[in-house]
């Protein structure tokens, strides 16, 4: 047994823990946990702990079923929600094949591949979330309206408003848990908030936004709310995005910084952007997974529509934040496209591989877009050479499908696995009438 492993055993002996959770992420980024008892914990670590993969969605197949989740000893946290006494800890485990080996299927080794892969070529890859939701007023008839907490705007500040305490009690449990959270506010849409986590590397910061989600739900159901990462939740409130600010580093120095560059970019950024936009379209379906997402790409509300790159310009897919002329290393790239609802392993792993392509293959980065993509005419936006993203989600599925990118960096198992069952999805959402359809049509028609 190594060391994080035997400091697990003690501090689940010192801290009174009776249950042990084993978490792990399905194909489209739904948590799954199992529970152990302390006694169980040994042999866990050793050999992991079997269950039917082919009962979670894209893990395997029914003939190779049997599966195998190994705790992750340093991510061992205590569930600060759960109380002190009995208490219950929980940790993210690998997934492997009954021979012992990481399972191709599992998200984390997904991403933990691609890292490796950015590894090879001399990278670590950091990543910072900025986790659009929102607050509702608890209701369980799905056809009743949805009700925000309160009517709210862009950093308002509510008082007393239950979104303010309820900022304060996530944020709690979420740094008890090792979560450090950099900002926080209102967002723009009424009850939608919005909390920005600290860089860390991106295996972290996966592992981190499957537990931000797990704490939002549970705070909000212990205040009478219920929170929600749907993409779109409303036709006219802006939807929910996870725009995240990126880095590379080497070593101790950020690799998409140059004093001298424009915008203090270096070439390295410059392919990684030009990598970003010229894959944008074979990704999205990985990064906008639902058929909701594709209302929220589309419904305004600042969420971005076109492929582009701009120095502080919202309107654009990529976005070069401000920089602090005497950071270097705060140099970073913001991807805006992903919603908060992606399986962040995933999406984590196929926009690294973007970039990366930039950079092996030397991409030129286009000229910047200066102006409000939005606001320019169809006819002006392909003079300057600016696309949209995919439509929707079957759009999107259909350039993924031809995409070598995607399917190398997913492998054949998740690929294959996620185009059948997002196309699934799409035909089962292309089937419905909807009261769109019956307000427009009837009686006109
Ligand atoms: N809610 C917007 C989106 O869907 C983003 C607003 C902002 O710039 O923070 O992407
Ligand atoms: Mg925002
Ligand atoms: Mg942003």
């Amino acid at each position: 047994m190594d060391k994080q492993q035997e400091y697990v055993l003690r501090a689940i002996e010192e801290r009174d823990i009776r249950f042990i959770r084993l978490w792990f992420t399905d194909v489209l980024g739904i948590l799954k946990s199992v529970a152990i008892a302390p006694a169980e914990l040994e042999g866990a670590f050793e050999e992991g702990i079997g269950f039917d993969g082919s009962a979670i969605e894209g893990l395997a197949r029914v003939y190779e079923a049997d599966m195998v989740a190994r705790p992750d000893p340093s991510t061992f946290q205590v569930l600060p929600w759960r109380g002190d006494h009995h208490g219950v800890a929980r940790m993210f485990c690998d997934v492997l094949t009954p021979a012992g080996e990481s399972a191709r299927s599992d998200p984390r080794n997904v991403l933990k591949r691609t890292l490796e892969k950015a590894g090879d070529l001399g990278f670590t890859f950091y990543t910072h979330p900025e986790i659009e939701f929102y607050l509702f007023e608890q209701c369980d008839d799905d056809q009743a309206p949805l009700v925000p907490v309160d009517t709210a705007g862009y950093f308002d500040h509510v008082a007393r408003g239950s979104g303010h305490d309820f900022r304060r009690r996530a944020i709690t449990l979420l740094e008890s848990m090792g979560i450090s959270v950099e900002f926080s506010h209102h967002e723009a849409g009424p009850g939608q908030n919005e909390i920005d986590l600290r860089y860390a590397d991106a295996l972290s910061t996966a592992d981190n936004l499957m537990t931000f989600r797990t704490v939002v739900k549970e705070v909000a159901l212990q205040q009478g709310l219920m929170a929600t990462f749907m993409p779109k939740p409303m036709i006219d409130a802006p939807g929910s995005g996870m725009h995240t600010h990126m880095s590379l580093f080497e070593g101790e120095s950020n690799a998409f910084h140059d004093p001298a560059g424009e915008y203090q970019l270096s070439g390295t950024g410059r392919s990684f952007i030009a990598g970003l936009l010229r894959h944008s379209h074979e990704i999205t379906a990985v990064t906008n997974q639902f058929v909701n997402s594709y209302k929220r790409l589309w419904g305004g509300g600042e969420a971005p529509s076109y492929v582009c790159w701009g120095h502080n310009n919202r309107s654009a897919l990529v976005r070069v934040p401000m920089y602090k002329p005497d950071k270097g290393q705060s140099s970073r790239v913001e991807y805006r496209a992903l919603d908060s609802a992606a399986n962040p392993y995933l999406a984590y792993s196929v926009i690294l591989a973007a970039g990366l392509k930039g950079i092996e293959e030397g991409y030129e980065l286009p000229e910047e877009a200066s102006d409000n993509v939005w606001a320019l005419s169809p006819a002006e936006r392909r003079a300057l050479g600016i696309a949209p993203l995919p439509g929707s989600l079957s759009h999107a599925l259909d350039i993924m499908e031809s995409s070598e990118l995607v399917a190398e960096t997913l492998g054949e198992d998740v690929f294959e696995f996620f185009v059948r069952n997002k196309h699934q999805e799409w035909e089962t959402y292309r089937a419905q009438v909807t009261p769109f359809e019956r307000q427009r049509f009837i009686p006109a028609l």
